[in-house]
């Protein structure tokens, strides 16, 4: 009963076979491996484009900073939601890696920046005025961090708004293939067909031991020399890169890590549906991805826990339950004994 977090999960057995088939004889170090250059074709079928140049992080904290911090200047400001994980549960390290770019907290419903506060901050973007901190990057979270999902057309729109002010849009898709099989929509469509010029996509997750790969699409390709520089420096460049691409490897082979996203949402959903049957229970988000955020009567959440179940405290006084790749039926049914 183990619903804390996606990153408890254990790596995917076709990942532990990739990584175990990546290890043998003699290969080129720093990403020049032959398993990395699969790596590449793989993400061009899946992204359907070869405009696009890609690196390899162990964490989701490394591929955000390193990404932000090829965009935002130590003196420009990052728009980014007031929950976002970079400016929640990343220990400054956008901040740091940047020299000091600032982030600007945008507030918004459902953990998605309100249109207005967007529109907002755009209009208050000013070069000239030397006192000010001006935002260089706008960057949208997909899933969000409240397990919503924000649609093709609304990333697209914002997008479009923030290209318009001079902006470069970064997406933070640490749950990205929860928020495809929410929306439907294709990891094109949700990434440089709607704007996006550099996107975290996040494998651990949903499925790796620890890949999470940062893609400079089109235009963001110029960052390309510099991202590498970043990651050197950062120590974010590993040697044996083949252990990390076997991961990316095995997860886009047959589109296995959406399988794995549809699998967790699945079990999300049938989680909320028996939890708000129980008397007393009710969401405090709607269910979009593999994440659900109840509201407990606190006999119930004493109950849960003296059962030995794990989940996380929410925002608002709400409780997280985090489905995964590996989360059952039986998970499920004997969380919801339990709470009975
Ligand atoms: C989990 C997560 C990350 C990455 O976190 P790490 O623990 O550094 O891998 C980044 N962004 C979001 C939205 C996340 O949920």
């Amino acid at each position: 009963m183990n619903f804390s977090s996606d990153t408890s999960a254990p790596a995917h057995p076709r990942v532990i076979e990739a990584i175990t088939r990546a290890n043998s004889g003699m290969e080129s170090s720093y990403g020049a491996d032959s398993v990395t250059q699969k790596v590449r074709k793989a993400l061009s079928e899946t992204f359907e484009t070869d405009d696009f140049d890609y690196w390899m992080a162990a964490s989701g904290t490394a591929s955000n900073a390193l990404a932000l911090s090829c965009f935002c200047p130590a003196t420009g400001a990052i728009l980014c939601h007031a929950d976002a994980h970079i400016a929640v549960d990343e220990r400054g390290a956008p901040e740091f890696f940047s020299g000091g770019g600032k982030l600007q907290l945008l507030p918004g419903p459902d953990g998605k920046i309100a249109d207005a506060a967007l529109t907002k901050a755009l209009a208050g973007i000013n070069h000239a005025f030397v006192h000010e901190t001006p935002a260089h990057v706008l960057s949208l979270t997909n899933l969000t961090e409240n397990g919503t999902a924000y649609g093709v057309d609304h990333v697209a729109d914002y997008a479009a708004r923030a290209h318009a002010a001079g902006l470069t849009v970064h997406l933070d898709g640490a749950r990205l293939g929860n928020a495809l099989v929410a929306t439907g929509a294709s990891p094109a469509e949700m990434s440089w067909k709607a704007g996006v010029d550099v996107l975290t996509f996040g494998l651990t997750k949903t499925g790796a031991m620890g890949c999470e790969i940062i893609l400079l699409f089109g235009g963001a390709r110029e960052k390309w020399g510099e991202l590498q520089a970043r990651a050197k420096r950062s120590g974010h460049m590993p040697p044996k890169m083949r252990f990390l691409a076997a991961q990316a490897e095995a997860m886009l082979e047959g589109g296995l890590w959406l399988d794995l996203a549809a699998r967790a949402n699945a079990m999300a959903t049938r989680l909320a549906a028996a939890l708000v049957a129980v008397p007393g229970v009710a969401l405090a988000q709607d269910v979009e991805g593999n994440e659900v955020f109840v509201v407990l009567p606190d006999g119930v959440a004493s109950k849960l826990l003296d059962a030995g179940a794990v989940f996380y405290p929410g925002p608002d006084g709400s409780h997280r339950l985090v489905c995964s790749w590996m989360t059952t039926g039986s998970d499920i049914d004997a969380l919801v004994r339990a709470a009975n």
